[in-house]
């Protein structure tokens, strides 16, 4: 069972799942939200929630750090800000609005 980014109901609904990378994808349904979102799981554990249907509204900075999430099998912020030539600082903001919006889910 994982809980939806949108509404946080839990879901175990599973359409389909895959190999990508060093990961385990299962895009869920949410019933509640009639939308489905990715979780990509690594060694068994889950590492990071993406859901399908990003905002058109978002920032540049964003859209860099989802495509980072997306290829990237560990994704600390030291990291991403190095990759993408951003300050730490800046990309802390945008993954805190993206946690708050439910567009990613962030697991210690
Ligand atoms: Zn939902």
């Amino acid at each position: 069972m994982l809980k939806c980014p949108r509404c946080k109901e839990s879901t175990d609904k599973i359409l389909n799942e895959w190999n990508y990378y060093i990961f385990h994808v299962k895009n869920y349904h949410c019933p509640l939200c009639n939308k489905n979102f990715k979780a990509y799981f690594k060694d068994g554990k889950l590492s990071h929630i993406i859901n399908n249907s990003i905002s058109t509204t978002q920032s540049t900075t964003q859209r860099k750090i989802i495509g980072y999430l997306e290829h990237h099998e560990e994704a600390n912020t030291d990291e991403i800000a190095k990759a993408l030539h951003l300050k730490i600082i800046d990309v802390l903001k945008v993954l805190q609005k993206m946690e708050k919006r439910g567009t990613v889910t962030i697991i210690e």
